[in-house]
């Protein structure tokens, strides 16, 4: 079977084939933030929907250039750049670090590149040059370059691709200079915004005279650079179907020719405890905000995966919670594999279990159907209940428990949890001790902090000089600390409470 979509353009799911020719090569562009506060999240639910977008192709053997663009200049990011009496760089480079921290906290592989719009601006005026060039684009009396509806369809193109728009409510040449607006509003859209007083310093000189780029052909001329005319995916939140998406084909098409991108992929909203995020209704929340509460980006991640990309899903704090419990049964059941495999990770090299390769079979089944998750995690929870079932027999083989993490590591180069098989390698590492000898586990490796792993290795250290008091001390101060050691046959096990 191979991998199926739903391409907002053509309304339906459709096997995915890429543009190379060798059908090897996928070029993947994603929306990126806009850095002007932490990112929200519902701006996560969309970022981990990319991820999980290019660990798919990237599972399905697709060489894969994923690049997500960093918007830092536009409409809100200037506003917040006068109020706070600040420049621009120093405004949007703490908002972008503090994104790519929080991109890593969710297991989000690194995009291959990130370009930043104010690092673009020679393309975006080359594009716009060539916008006038071919005459749908034209200089308004403002002195701002707007993008003409009229002339790039009197051209014969289409705009109104992604969304049905009513077009002959339309008044020719009426102006939007704004970066996001209504449905309503269809009209011509500045690609140039000529300088105001209340840009501050934020402007640029152009053959259009002193201004700055609109947001949407930003995207047009930083993918276009990093992909090529035409490239295979591009995808964002739904919200951004109109006027963002539809304005960077109009854009694009209208200098090119060609067309822009063959498959165009749209995760829906997330909502949160039932409604729209919103600060005035405490129920807003950045990644941030969550991690200050005592979940991790693993559990966020999680629960971000466990609906369909194309539903609207409802964010609650129970709902992380259970992703708790959920992530840790996956996680129990790895460590009694890894208890009984007792060895490297890297070093598996034995048969797959028919078992295994069914339920491997079946994840990728589920996920090459539109990447139907639900399906995936019921897979993936009963292939762990029969797993737990054999275990708990005392049925499974030393070479069946290596075949089953092998599995787990290949699920979840998907899933990207990362429940780290390795932490107990890494603990035995920090710790000098050999992995046949103490097996200290921490049960998901960032969730504890060095002062708990520090603890952890002073208990060792006293157990080993017999210094029981001592030992019993810490394990008591870590118990303080939320956090049980249980002395096992196989070594030491350190849990969260
Ligand atoms: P922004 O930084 O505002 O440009 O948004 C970054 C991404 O987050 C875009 O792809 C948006 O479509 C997406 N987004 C914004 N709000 C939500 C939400 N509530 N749920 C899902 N995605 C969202
Ligand atoms: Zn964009």
């Amino acid at each position: 079977m191979a991998l199926k979509l739903f391409n907002t353009l053509t309304r339906s799911v459709q096997e995915f084939t890429p543009l190379d020719p060798q059908k090897k090569k996928v070029g993947m562009y994603c929306c990126g933030p806009t850095v002007y506060d932490f990112a929200h999240i519902g701006n996560w639910r969309t970022f981990v929907f990319a991820d999980l977008v290019r660990r798919t192709l990237e599972f399905s053997g697709y060489d894969v250039t994923h690049v997500m663009n960093i918007t830092d200049v536009e409409d809100k990011i200037i506003k917040r750049v006068r109020e706070q009496k600040t420049t621009l760089r120093e405004f949007t480079g703490k908002f972008e670090a503090a994104f790519l921290d929080d991109l890593k906290a969710l297991g989000c592989r690194e995009p291959h590149q990130k370009p930043r719009a104010t690092e673009h601006i020679a393309e975006i005026i080359a594009l716009i040059e060539k916008l006038v060039a071919r005459g749908v684009a034209y200089k308004a009396a403002d002195g701002s370059v707007y993008f003409s509806i009229e002339k790039y369809r009197g051209c014969g193109c289409c705009y109104g691709q992604l969304l049905k728009l009513n077009l002959d409510e339309m008044r020719a040449g009426e102006r939007v200079a704004s970066d996001e607006y209504e449905k309503e509003s269809v009209a011509d859209f500045a690609l140039w915004k000529a300088r105001v007083p209340d840009d501050g310093e934020v402007f640029w000189p152009s053959p259009f005279g002193e201004g700055r780029p609109g947001w949407h052909i930003e995207c047009s001329a930083m993918s276009i650079k990093a992909l090529g005319e035409t490239f295979d995916l591009h995808l964002g939140g739904e919200d951004l179907k109109f006027p963002h998406h539809e304005d960077e084909i109009a854009q694009s098409e209208g200098a090119t020719g060609k067309p822009f991108v063959k498959y165009w992929l749209h995760g829906a909203h997330l909502l949160v405890e039932g409604k729209k995020m919103s600060k005035s209704l405490g129920n807003f929340f950045t990644l941030r905000d969550l991690l200050a509460k005592g979940f991790t980006g693993r559990e966020v991640r999680y629960l971000l995966l466990t609906a369909h990309y194309r539903e609207t899903f409802n964010f609650t704090l129970d709902g992380l919670a259970g992703a708790k419990s959920a992530l840790s049964r996956i996680q129990e059941c790895l460590s009694k594999l890894l208890e009984f495999w007792d060895n490297e990770i890297g070093e598996i090299n034995v048969p797959i279990d028919s078992r295994d390769e069914i339920a491997l079979k079946k994840f990728t089944e589920a996920l090459q159907d539109d990447l139907n998750i639900s399906q995936v995690w019921g897979v993936v929870f009963e292939w762990i209940r029969e797993l737990n079932r054999s275990l708990a027999q005392e049925i499974l083989s030393k070479n069946s428990a290596a075949s089953a993490l092998a599995t787990w590591k290949r699920m979840d180069g998907v899933l990207g949890l990362s429940l780290s098989l390795k932490s107990a390698l890494r603990m035995n590492e920090v710790t000098g001790v050999a992995p046949s000898g103490i097996l200290a586990e921490v049960r998901g490796d960032e969730e504890a902090p060095p002062e708990i792993r520090s603890l952890l290795m002073q208990r060792i250290e006293a157990r080993k000089a017999k210094d029981f008091k001592r030992s019993d001390a810490i394990r008591d101060e870590l118990k303080a600390k939320g956090w049980v050691i249980e002395d096992t046959p196989k070594g030491i096990k350190l849990k969260k409470i």
